[in-house]
């Protein structure tokens, strides 16, 4: 048992935390990059090779979607300045937010509509050519570098399809995992089971059944949609399970995410160095997108670059981990909180013990946001940007809303000797997902008004 009066004493962000309360929090154990890495089990040379892998799928992502094709079957979002949101942001919420503001369009990502296209493709693509491999259906010789495009796409053929469909992929899920795995599960040809918690939303599982994925729906929360797919997938031999609370596989995924971005901001022509701070704001659920993609972001930008996960007070897991030093063995019930919330992609109450710990040395800080807000800042996005994007991805927005007014942020900013670079900063707002959102839904998010 966890003594939670004895954590709140010691640690009074927990006491907020439980009390439901907006917090900022600056990581106390964040190092330099090079530090951070000593006795890392994943490396850049992790990164490389997922990056290789998916070049490899190209060809096959391009015949199996076609929207794929303008950028050769890679699946990658645009990275665009909103200065009409970081003006209205200034004047609306006294934000003072100098530089620029960015969003990171993953919500527009080809095939799953949200970060999700990244991670949970990715390790379906990694099965994949693990299968094709054992069973000769690719060569050691059609993988090396970026691989034998003619190869892989023989594995689109009926017959290596009719091969897959002997494999079950299964996974458990808020919604968004489960429409990336479902999806191109579905289209490599494999069984696949999605396991949904009752958090996510009907379209989400009728999209799916639409393509020929099982859709197990229950009535609890999200650890028990992942526990139940877990046990069913292990009595199957046959049977892989995507694992969210554990997968290096989907962390690489995200992390891939990284490596591009840094040509889209040179095309941009804007500069990361030691006089030009970059800050990336990343709605965080089980912690695998946002810490995949903060995870890449410092090997390519280390210490220039300023990560901070923001979560639903609610369903604020990750930062319960890292602040009370207790990781995954605490959860937000433990707190008294229910944990439900209506970002829907961050609805969870437990993180991630593997992220949690490579984060530990990494990550800046986190803020919590109250749910009433997600459907302000997707309002303010909308009137600004004409952009829209889901309640869970509009978290990002709390990062630069806050970051110059609260006292740990401002204090963060001087201590690392920023504050008369800040005029020279890139903020980038990670939005995660709301391209696939029916249009009924969006009219429905845009009238939704909250107290809290
Ligand atoms: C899943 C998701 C996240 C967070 O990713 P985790 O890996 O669960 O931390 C953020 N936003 C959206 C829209 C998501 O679907």
């Amino acid at each position: 048992m966890i003594d939670i009066e004895r954590l709140k004493r010691h640690h009074p962000i927990i006491k907020d935390i439980s009390e439901q309360k907006e917090v900022v929090w600056v990581n106390p154990d964040k190092t330099t990059f090079e530090e951070a890495i000593q006795g890392q089990e994943l490396t850049m040379a992790d990164i490389d090779d997922a990056e290789a892998r998916l070049k490899r799928f190209a060809p096959l992502i391009m015949d199996h979607f076609p929207e794929t094709k303008p950028r050769n079957g890679i699946i990658e979002s645009e990275l665009v300045r909103i200065p009409a949101m970081q003006a209205l942001i200034n004047e609306q919420y006294d934000s003072e937010l100098k530089g620029e503001l960015l969003l990171k369009k993953d919500s527009h990502l080809a095939i799953a509509g949200s970060v999700k296209a990244r991670g949970g493709i990715y390790e379906v693509l990694k099965h994949t050519e693990d299968l094709a491999l054992e069973n000769g259906l690719l060569t050691t010789e059609d993988i090396i570098g970026e691989g034998n495009p003619e190869a892989y796409r023989k594995l689109a053929t009926p017959d290596a399809r009719e091969f897959f469909k002997r494999f079950k992929v299964q996974v458990g899920s808020t919604g968004n995992l489960g429409m990336s795995i479902g999806i191109m599960s579905a289209a490599i040809g494999f069984t696949v089971i999605v396991h949904m918690s009752a958090d996510a939303k009907q379209w989400k599982k009728d999209l799916l059944r639409n393509r020929g994925v099982q859709v197990i729906e229950y009535e609890s929360d999200y650890s028990e949609a992942v526990k139940n797919g877990r046990a069913l997938s292990d009595e199957d031999p046959r049977s892989y399970f995507v694992d969210d609370e554990n997968s290096r596989t989907l962390f690489l995924g995200y992390a891939v995410a990284a490596k591009r971005l840094v040509g889209q901001l040179e095309e941009l022509d804007i500069k990361v160095d030691e006089d030009h701070p970059l800050f990336v704001y990343i709605p965080c659920g089980v912690g695998g997108a946002p810490g995949g993609v903060t995870f890449g972001l410092k090997y390519m930008f280390g210490d220039n670059v300023h990560c901070f996960f923001v979560e639903p007070t609610n369903a604020a897991c990750m930062l319960t981990g890292m602040a009370s030093g207790l990781n995954s063995e605490i959860s937000v019930q433990d707190l008294g909180l229910t944990g439900l919330t209506h970002a829907d992609g961050l609805a969870v109450g437990r993180p991630s013990g593997f992220v949690g710990g490579v984060m530990k040395p990494h990550l800046s800080g986190e803020f919590t946001v109250k749910d009433g807000k997600l459907y302000d800042y997707m309002r303010d996005l909308l009137k600004s940007e004409d952009i829209f994007l889901e309640p869970s991805a509009c978290a990002s927005f709390q990062g630069p809303v806050r970051l110059n007014k609260a006292t740990e942020t401002k204090l963060y900013i001087a201590t690392r000797g920023l504050s008369d670079k800040m005029g020279e900063a890139t903020h980038i707002a990670w939005a995660t997902g709301g391209s696939l959102v029916p249009e009924e839904m969006r009219e429905e998010y845009k009238n939704t008004y909250l107290k809290d």
